[in-house]
């Protein structure tokens, strides 16, 4: 066994359950942990990562302190950096996987130059329950179907003898192995938008937990009541720590087990829609490019950048969708109902493709992950596994006045329409001039006249979907 070893650090930002960390730091006397940060997978395409991550390797760096090893940070692309360390160096190489193809590849040559230069290495399995290999029908093909694979997943997971990890062993003293390495600080998108993310995010471990207790002891009870509202806090806000692994899955899902109240079942199936997600993209990573349903290849979609542009910036006239967008811009989150409305309208009410609204997200969201992102744009677009179909298109006002009965979700984000009563909340164009003048508000000056009539736009969006030739429901 060597005597040093690198950990590569990559979406588990946490000492507890961190696999790779506690091999290595029971098997060696020097452990670096190392993250490469690859500046072409995150400029102008997940900007707002960049923030998480940059405040996620401050916290572990402070955690890991405490078992004497230090985080060292290169801008570098994956393969180079490791193409660059020869048997010579006298290291060992650990790291816990990610489930993305592009990811896996990189993987998998890495792989073949630690083999041809005898450098030592172990991977150990990433954030979810079961490795996407693990899960299949009876006949040995893909699930594409939500039920069957959860319940199969389950199944697998529950029989699978769990290892028990041991704890990391605090070192004898701190290494260096690297030279050039650079800052956190370095990591920081230039624009400085991600300032607002500090008053709403904590990344680190500790408060992954702190969010785990809460939901536990209060959320888990009635979320099956207050998920789909976005006025209250309803949600558990994991998804940024389980993308980044602040948050182990195999633990918050034995909490979860231990729970058994309220909509704890309901929860976990939601975890069963992230691994469904990884599943899924791993099976058919055709759909990192485009639709799995081949039929939507021939979709009518339209090139609109003016309502593109109204969209992201939350200016379509139609309240819900632009209390989301703002949500999103101001917090890089937002709530899943609202996800789906704000998505449902650029699909089905602009007719954009489904890519354009998946390459915003994933450049704004904080919990940005392809498998969850991409899956779920298909579904609500009607063109990925188990998914909505495309002509059951969400009307707006009904969403706002469903899910938002009271307004608070809405006159939060949109507060120029604060003073408006709930009635006319989510259709503020009913308002005649006499009414505007009495709440204090001008319908296109202070906030837009609805860009798209709903009824036409429904029905431009049915006649599109008619023209797709022999479209089949059934798989
Ligand atoms: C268009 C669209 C894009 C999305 N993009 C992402 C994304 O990039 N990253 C992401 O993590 N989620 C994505 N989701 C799923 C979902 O909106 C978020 O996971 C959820 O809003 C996160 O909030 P929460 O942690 O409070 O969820 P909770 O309701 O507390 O659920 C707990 C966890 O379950 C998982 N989960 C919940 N709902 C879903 C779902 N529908 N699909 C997959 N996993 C789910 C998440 O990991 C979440 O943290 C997307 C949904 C839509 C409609």
């Amino acid at each position: 066994m060597t005597k040093n070893s690198i950990v590569w650090i990559r979406e588990d930002f946490r000492c507890e359950n961190n696999e790779a960390l506690s091999y290595a730091t029971n098997n060696h006397r020097a452990v670096s942990a190392v993250y490469i940060y690859n500046s072409k997978k995150f400029n102008k395409l997940r900007e707002a990562q960049k923030w998480w991550i940059s405040k996620s390797l401050d916290y572990l760096k402070g955690n890991l302190d405490q078992f004497n090893i230090n985080l060292e940070i290169v801008s570098d692309e994956e393969l180079n950096f490791f193409y660059n360390i020869k048997k010579s160096r006298d290291i060992s190489i650990y790291w816990n996987k990610i489930y993305e193809p592009n990811e896996i590849l990189i993987e998998k040559k890495i792989i073949v130059h630690f083999k041809k230069n005898c450098i030592f290495y172990k991977n150990f399995k990433g954030n979810v329950l079961n490795e996407y290999t693990e899960v299949l029908k009876n006949d040995g093909t893909h699930f594409k179907v939500f039920t069957p694979f959860w319940k199969s997943a389950e199944t697998v997971f529950l029989k699978k003898e769990r290892k028990k990890i041991i704890k990391n062993k605090k070192l004898l003293k701190k290494v260096n192995l690297l030279k050039n390495t650079i800052s956190t600080k370095d990591i920081l998108p230039k624009k400085k938008w991600y300032k607002k993310f500090e008053k709403y995010w904590i990344p680190s471990e500790k408060k992954g937990s702190e969010i785990i207790k809460s939901l536990l002891k209060n959320k888990i009870k009635k979320y099956n009541y207050y998920r789909d509202l976005p006025g209250i806090e309803g949600t558990s806000k994991l998804s940024p720590y389980l993308k980044h692994g602040q948050v182990s899955i195999e633990i918050l899902w034995d909490k979860c087990q231990e729970a058994k109240e309220g909509g704890f079942r309901k929860f976990i199936n939601e975890l069963g829609w992230r691994e469904f997600s990884y599943n899924l993209i791993n099976s058919f990573p055709e759909m990192l490019k485009g639709n799995l349903r081949k039929e939507f290849d021939n979709f009518p979609w339209e090139k609109n950048k003016k309502f593109f542009d109204l969209w992201k910036m939350g200016m379509t006239g139609y309240p819900i969708v632009d209390a989301g967008m703002r949500e999103l811009y101001e917090t890089g989150w937002m709530h899943n109902r609202i996800r789906m409305v704000v998505a449902s309208f650029l699909v089905k009410h602009l007719r954009v493709h489904w890519m354009e609204g998946e390459r915003y997200f994933r450049n704004c969201l904080l919990d940005f992950n392809e498998a969850s992102n991409i899956a779920q744009w298909q579904w609500v677009a009607g063109c990925g596994a188990d998914a909505a179909p495309y002509f059951r298109i969400f009307n707006p006002v009904l969403q706002g006045e469903k899910f938002d009965k009271n307004g608070l979700y809405t006159k939060k984000w949109v507060p120029e329409l604060k003073n408006i009563p709930n009635k006319l909340l989510f259709k503020p164009w009913e308002m005649d001039e006499n009414s505007q003048r009495y709440y204090n508000i001008k319908l296109g000056r202070d906030y837009p006249f609805p860009i798209v009539n709903h009824k036409i736009a429904r029905d431009l969006a049915l006649n599109a979907f008619k023209s797709i030739k022999n479209i089949n429901f059934k798989n």
